[in-house]
This record gives C-alpha cells, structure tokens and sequence, in this order.
C-alpha cells in the first residue's frame, strides 16, 4: 500500500491536528518527520481537548501505530512527560515507536538557546526555546547525541564529556552562566533511557515492512511549507525541513512508495513572530481573524498575525510538495465577512508575480493583489455536508483550488472530528 504525506502549506498552525485525526482513521502507522515539541497540534476527540507536541495524533486510535522518525528532535524528558500526561488521559501508548536515530535534545541546549537568544537582542528569532535549533545544530556539526546512544552507557558518557567540554566554556566564558555537570545529566537521562527502551526500535525497517504487507503509513509534518529550512523566509524558519521530500529522508522510505500529498490549507493565513507576511492585516479584518479563529499558539499562547488567503504561497507549495490534494480548514472563521479577499498576485518594485519572488528582499516589500468575493453572513459550522453550505462559502473553496491548482478533498468547519466535510 503507498504512503501519504500530510504538511502544512503556510506558516504553520494550520490546523494539522485536526486533518491529520482525520485522515488517520484509514492508516496503520502515523509518523512524525521533523521538528520537535515546539509543535504543539490541538485535536478535540470525542470530547477531550488534546494538546500534542511531540507524540503524533495517530496515538488517540487504538489501531494504529505512531512513530517518531529519524529526522525529528527528541527531548527525552518532554517525551516521557508527554506520555504520562496521555496516560493520565487513559490514552495507551503502548505503540509509540521511537527510532534510534533521532537526535536527543540535550540540556546544554535548551541553556543555550535561552542564552544566545538573548544575546540576539533584536534581532532574536523568536523561537520556543526548546533547544531545537542548537539540537539540529549538532547534528550537522556531527556533535549530536542520538536516542540509542542512551542503550550503550560507555559511548554515551564518552560523547557526553567531549561535547560537554566546549558546551560549558561557551557557557561559562562566553556567557558568564554556571557550567553543566556531566555526572548529573547521566544521571538522570539512564533514568529516561529505561523508560524509553520498549519503545525505541529501527523505524525505517518497521516502515518498510509494514508497506511490504500493504498497511497504510502516513507520514505527517509539522511547522509548515514556508518555515522551511531551505525554501522559507530564512531567516525566519524553523530548523528543519518540513516539505514533503524530507519526509522520506526521515522515515527512510523511498519516493515511490508516495502516492498522496495531502497540503494543510487554512482558510486565511496566520503566521507567529517575525518575518515578512504579505496580506498581514493590522486592522479590523486581521483582529477579527484573531478573534474568530481563537489564532493564539498552542505552546508559546503567541497571538497569531492574521491576513487574507494567499494562492501565491498556495501556489508555491504546490509546487514544493508536489501536491494531490488541500485539506481547507477554519472556513468557520470567514463566516459574517460582507466581501471576502483572495490575494492573486503581488506587486513589487513595479512588478508583477504570480508565483513566489525570486529574491526575498522583493517578498519583504510585497504589495498583494486582491479579489474580492462575495462573504457569506450566516454560521456554518453545523453543516453536515459540502452541498449544505451557503453557495458563496462553496464559490470560494472552489476558487481556492483554481487559484493554487490542487483540488480540494475535504473542507473543515470546526475543531470537532465530525466537522470535516468531504468535496466531491
Ligand atoms: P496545527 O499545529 O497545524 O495543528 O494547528 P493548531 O493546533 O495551532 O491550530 C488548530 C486550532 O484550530 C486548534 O485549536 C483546532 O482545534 C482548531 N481548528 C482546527 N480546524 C478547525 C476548523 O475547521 N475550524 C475551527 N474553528 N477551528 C479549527
């Protein structure tokens, strides 16, 4: 059976929880590629208000098998808290998969991450300060600790006290903060490590067998398309690489094994933090957006920017994720607009594009270039099908995908389970 890819297509926050609960009903395995607990999806199933940051949703069915891949990040203190916490739930997490490849977010990271964020003054990027970014860092400087370095002590310390060596002068030298003990961190992670141990296994090769014997595998991202370590707006991205070619990367599975890329579209667009946005709106329109869509974050409580759909970004990662199909949620949120705005184009430097702008100084100056539709004034989120809705809330999905070029399979009306409504 081919796997499906599931990502967000703006700046994340797209409600990736809620479509992929959705969709993952028809799976055998969820997996998580990259990123780490800065995630945070928020799923509402059968009535209980879950907030995710590490664990993928998949975990709330009882048949299905929820993996973290290689490419993610692990923190293996949030990890076991995560689980308790699901546990407390009455949720079985029995069939967490954890490869042994992940990275380990390290103490020394998160330290500093706080520091050298500071250090940044205004220029700071913001970030969740979960030592993600520094934990990707070591990675690619071949200095990184992986999950099953924790099942072999003697490696484990050795790597420790090398990388530990530089991690404390900066820390110490460089930033004037107390150093890290060696002896305490090993302390307390072979505590987490015998924990985590029934749940660490080769990912890849689960994978693999489990599309050998035709089960569903659905390869699911966080952050979103324009947070994108390479095709973002760097530098306001996240550290790793949420398009669709790097789930494969992470899960260890090959190309062809793909059939469905399925693009997280929210109805509007919100983006966190710094960076360029440009169908931002900072007044009424861009307030009520806030308001209507609850646009707070899951694991920071950030309020959202806000702004009008854009089909350029759209467009853009179509093409970057070789898309199938879009997923809209939150069209709830546009109910009670009188004319609803749709950005075509932008307008630069006396220019015109319709696909994303080839040097980034000319998308920080971007005007964008509306459309306006008809709004639709009544609620719609009781309706029980596609056909249910107000004509001009159909008109503008059906736009939607004319403007990015990706049909539409199924809309989302509200947080619950039962309000995702299927096009077509
Ligand atoms: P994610 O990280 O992409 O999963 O996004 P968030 O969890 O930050 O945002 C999704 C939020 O919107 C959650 O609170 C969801 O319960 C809620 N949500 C998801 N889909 C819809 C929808 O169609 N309508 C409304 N009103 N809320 C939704």
């Amino acid at each position: 059976m081919p796997a499906s890819i599931v990502l967000g297509t703006q700046w994340g926050d797209e409600g990736k929880g809620k479509a992929v609960d959705y969709l993952a009903d028809r799976m055998d395995f969820v997996v998580r590629y990259q990123g780490g607990n800065n995630a945070g999806h928020t799923v509402i199933a059968e009535g209980r208000l879950l907030k995710l940051q590490l664990i993928p949703s998949g975990i709330l069915y009882d048949h299905i098998t929820s993996v973290i891949a290689g490419g993610v990040v692990v923190d293996p203190r949030h990890l076991i808290k995560e689980m308790n916490e699901l546990r407390a739930l009455g949720v079985d997490v029995s069939r967490l998969v954890v490869s042994g490849n992940a990275h380990l977010i390290m103490p020394y990271h998160l330290e500093l991450e706080k520091v050298t964020e500071r250090f940044l003054g205004k220029n700071a990027l913001g970030t969740t300060k979960r030592g993600i970014g520094p934990a990707y860092g070591d990675k690619a400087a071949r200095i990184g600790l992986r999950v099953q370095d924790l099942f072999d002590a003697k490696i484990f310390r050795e790597k420790l006290d090398v990388v530990l060596r530089e991690k404390n002068l900066i820390l110490t030298k460089i930033y004037n903060r107390l150093p890290l003990d060696a002896d305490r961190i090993v302390e307390e992670y072979v505590d987490l490590a015998s924990q985590l141990e029934p749940h660490v296994a080769d990912t890849g090769a689960l994978l693999y067998r489990g599309l050998q014997d035709g089960k569903h595998v659905m390869l699911e991202g966080a952050q979103g398309t324009l947070l994108d370590l390479d095709h973002g707006t760097y530098p306001f991205v996240t550290s790793s690489t949420p398009v669709a070619g790097y789930a494969l990367a992470s899960a260890g599975i090959g190309p062809r094994e793909v059939d469905r890329v399925i693009g997280i579209v929210k109805a509007y667009v919100t983006r966190v933090g710094a960076g360029p946005f440009p169908t931002e709106d900072v007044d009424e329109t861009g307030e009520r957006l806030g308001v209507r869509g609850n646009e707070f974050g899951t694991v920071t409580g950030r309020k959202r920017r806000c702004g009008w759909f854009d089909a350029v970004l759209g467009r853009y990662a179509a093409r970057l994720n070789g898309l199938t199909e879009l997923f809209v949620t939150k069209l709830d949120v546009l109910s009670g607009f009188e004319r609803v705005r749709i950005c075509t184009g932008y307008r630069a430097d006396g220019a015109l594009y319709d696909d994303f702008p080839p040097h980034q100084s000319l998308f920080h100056k971007a005007e964008p270039v509306y459309e306006e539709l008809d709004g639709w004034m009544e609620e719609i989120d009781e309706a029980t099908s596609f056909e249910d809705l107000p004509k001009e809330a159909r008109t503008y999905v059906h736009r939607l995908e004319e403007l990015v070029g990706v049909p539409v399979s199924v809309v989302s009306i509200g947080p619950a389970r039962q309000q995702s409504l299927p096009v077509g």
